[in-house]
């Protein structure tokens, strides 16, 4: 397939890469030209903009930070929608609200394009080894005509229900994540201050009912687990700042159906303090120093 693909950073490298592998033509583009230098000389073709990114392909492809980048890369003069061809399939991955992408889909649709958000999970080490879990909303047709592409990227690839079901998903999912992560460094700190080896207290916890994906992949103590960022001083991994954005999508998503999430909201009130504080660039997990720092 021809593919143009948008977002060239920590994610999107690893995900254009891997479409190289699967023998797709790809052209690239990033607002940073090291980033597309580097996908140039790795077997993709580098664009200086969008609309030669975009035009003739089968497939566009987007990982962008935020909401107000995905408005502007499909919206914008010589934007995605106003330069690629009729009948061009999007696959918007970035985590944004589902406002934005029900607004660019109605734009895409009227251009008659097909659309769909595929956000992901799975961090950097997901998007390298192409092990991603996608999460897809959107017609039928276009999740089955994107289906196998994304298969390249990840390891689940799932429908969800229409546009903006990805999105909901991605959003209700991390609000899981992030009070988990938070109640994960109260416990072992307590666990530590009532005596407890925190070695002990994990290979116990995780055979009962505390066990959690995080636990067992994202715990937030040092030479426990393998895959700990606390092993690296929390390097990320996914970071503290990418949280906070997602805890703040959670919100808004619980305000705009008028339901109150005061866990949620908790959540976001602490990792907002910590990315204050001056962390946003350290993994998520290491909000367990906000609760260490107060006990
Ligand atoms: P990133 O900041 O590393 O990469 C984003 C890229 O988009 C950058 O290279 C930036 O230069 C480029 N960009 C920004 N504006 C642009 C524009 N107008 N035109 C072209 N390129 C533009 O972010 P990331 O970590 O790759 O994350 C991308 C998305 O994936 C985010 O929405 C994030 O929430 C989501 N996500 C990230 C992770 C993770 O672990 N990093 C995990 C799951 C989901």
């Amino acid at each position: 397939m021809n593919i143009g693909f948008i977002g060239l950073g920590n994610m999107g490298k690893g995900m254009a890469l891997n479409l190289v592998k699967a023998k797709h033509e790809v052209k690239v583009y990033d607002i940073n030209p090291d980033a597309v230098n580097y996908l140039n000389s790795n077997g993709c073709t580098g664009c200086k903009d969008i609309a030669n990114t975009v035009s003739n392909v089968d497939i566009v492809i987007s990982m962008l930070p935020e909401g107000s980048h995905v408005s502007e890369v499909y919206l914008s003069k010589n934007g995605v929608i106003e330069s690629a061809n009729n009948n061009t399939l999007l696959i918007e991955c970035s985590t944004i609200d589902v406002e934005t992408i029900k607004n660019v889909g109605e734009v895409a649709y009227n251009n008659k394009m097909k659309i769909i958000d595929a956000p992901v999970s799975g961090g950097i080490v997901g998007a390298d080894n192409g092990t991603l879990t996608f999460m897809v909303g959107g017609k039928k047709d276009s999740f089955n005509k994107a289906y196998p592409i994304l298969n390249n990227m990840g390891k689940n690839v799932i429908h969800a229900g229409e546009l903006g079901a990805g999105l909901a998903v991605k959003i209700c999912n991390n609000m899981i994540l992030g009070a988990t992560m938070i109640l994960l460094g109260e416990s072992f700190t307590m666990a530590k201050k009532l005596g407890l080896d925190q070695k002990k207290f994990f290979d116990i916890s995780s055979k009962a009912t505390g066990m959690s994906w995080a636990m067992l992949n994202h715990l937030p103590v040092a030479n426990i687990i393998e895959t700990s960022a606390a092993n690296n001083g929390f390097k990320p991994g996914f970071a503290a700042d990418m949280m906070l954005k997602d805890l703040s999508l959670a919100q808004s998503a619980a305000t705009s159906v008028g339901i109150k999430t005061p866990i949620g909201m908790e959540a976001l009130n602490m990792y907002k303090k910590f990315v204050r504080q001056g962390n946003g660039s350290l993994d998520y997990s290491a909000i367990i120093k906000l609760i260490e720092d107060n006990s």
